[in-house]
Order: C-alpha cells, then sequence, then structure tokens
C-alpha cells in the first residue's frame, strides 16, 4: 500500500461514506447501498414503446421514444436522492443516476440512434443560486456512460416562468414555450435528439422544450429519458 493509498484508507475510516439513499454506512459499494440499489423502483418504460410515460405526450407532441428510468417516491431512497441532487448541492448523484439510467436501457439500444442528449435547462439566475442544474447533472451520466455528447448551448431558458397554476393548459404551454429560445444555425438536420429532465410531473415542460426545438428545427426528432416520473 503506498502513501497515498494509506492516507486515503485513514480519512475513509474517520470520515466513512454513507449512502446516499439511506444514510447507512458504505462498505464497499458505491455511493448507494445494495438494499437501496435493489429498492429503486424502476419503471421498464424503456421495454414498451407506449408505456404510462409516452401517453402523457400523445397528441400534444410527437416523440420517438419515452422513459423515466424510475418511479417517483415522497419519501425513502427516491424523495432522498432526488432532493439531495435538488437542494444539498450533491451534483455527483444525478451523473450516478445518469449512468444508471444508460446501462438498463442498454439491452433495448435505446441510445443507438441519438445524436445528441440536451438536458432542459434552468433559468441562468436560478442555475447561479443552485449551483448547476440539476438535468444536466443526469445528462452528463448518460452521456458519460454512452458517449453520445450532450449540450446545454442549443435550448436555453430566457424567461422564469412565473406560477403556473391558475392558467389554462394552452396558456400554460404559451407562456412556457416563450421562455425557451432556441440557438438557431447548429446544424441539427435530421438529428434526433433526446431531451432529459429530473421529474416529469404534467410533462408541460418538456413538451414545451420539444416545441420549441420543433419550431427552429422541424425535421428534428425528439426523444425523451428523466429520472423519474410522478403519480397522478
Ligand atoms: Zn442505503
Amino acid at each position: 500500500m503506498n502513501a497515498q493509498t494509506a492516507l486515503k484508507s485513514i480519512i475513509k475510516n474517520l470520515f466513512p461514506e454513507t449512502c446516499a439513499g439511506c444514510n447507512n454506512r458504505l462498505s464497499h459499494e458505491n455511493l448507494l447501498c445494495t438494499d437501496c440499489m435493489y429498492s429503486l423502483p424502476i419503471t421498464d418504460h424503456h421495454k414498451i414503446a407506449n408505456n404510462r410515460f409516452t401517453n402523457h405526450f400523445l397528441g400534444r407532441v410527437k416523440i420517438e421514444k419515452g422513459a423515466a428510468y424510475i418511479n417517483f417516491r415522497k419519501e425513502g431512497v427516491v424523495q432522498e436522492l432526488l432532493h439531495k441532487l435538488k437542494y444539498r448541492g450533491k451534483f455527483f448523484i444525478g451523473v450516478f443516476l445518469g449512468k444508471m439510467a444508460a446501462e438498463i436501457v442498454e439491452d433495448v439500444d435505446y441510445f443507438n440512434d441519438i445524436d445528441i442528449i440536451i438536458p432542459v435547462p434552468l433559468h441562468k439566475v436560478k442555475e447561479s443560486i443552485r449551483g448547476y442544474n440539476q438535468c444536466e447533472a443526469f445528462a452528463k451520466g448518460l452521456s458519460e456512460y454512452s458517449n453520445i455528447p450532450y449540450r446545454v448551448d442549443i435550448l436555453l431558458k430566457i424567461k422564469n416562468t412565473s406560477s403556473q397554476t391558475k392558467k389554462s393548459r394552452i396558456e400554460r404551454i404559451e407562456n412556457v414555450e416563450k421562455s425557451f429560445f432556441v440557438t438557431p444555425d447548429i446544424d441539427l438536420n435530421e438529428k434526433h435528439i433526446l431531451l432529459v429532465d429530473d421529474v416529469v410531473t404534467t410533462g408541460a415542460t418538456l413538451e414545451a422544450c420539444a416545441l420549441a426545438l420543433k419550431k427552429i428545427y422541424p425535421n428534428v426528432k425528439i426523444s425523451m429519458y428523466t429520472i423519474a416520473i410522478a403519480n397522478e
């Protein structure tokens, strides 16, 4: 054991790493303990073309394929992971989830025809307050696993969206759509984009992003992948 490895092991014993899902001490696992790992409520959407995720977008915007990695839960491991990713500065949790989410869809070649991964953007003020965009963390993990590049300079959030709850669905979509800017003059001709978000609830944000992209690049193909899907 060299000095550096010895030092690392001393530090590890002084500050044992804990599981990001249940806060129990980890032995040799990375980030999540085996129990938490196996308790993740995987959706298996990627195995079914018409699933609960894609149903969200029927009649709203054409997508090639869509899936969420896990089902959202307001408690337990899922809540813990998403909370730490969004509010506790744990960017690496998003990267970790991205890699796991990429691995699970490998058997159906989910990424085989995807050219670019684009995360749903945050307004730059919000991003500087949070320190990063949690959707970018997920995109980074997917990208590292699949070797497909991700880009954060194509789709930008230009307006902080006010409370949407009192607006009609159409008003909401128009409002959200206007709040995104798509960089023109990038060669996206016939390209297949994978739009990624953290949690899909009504699908309004992803729908607006897809519509904003298709407005500037009408022949672009869009698929979607999120960390989680909420129960409605
Ligand atoms: Zn755990």
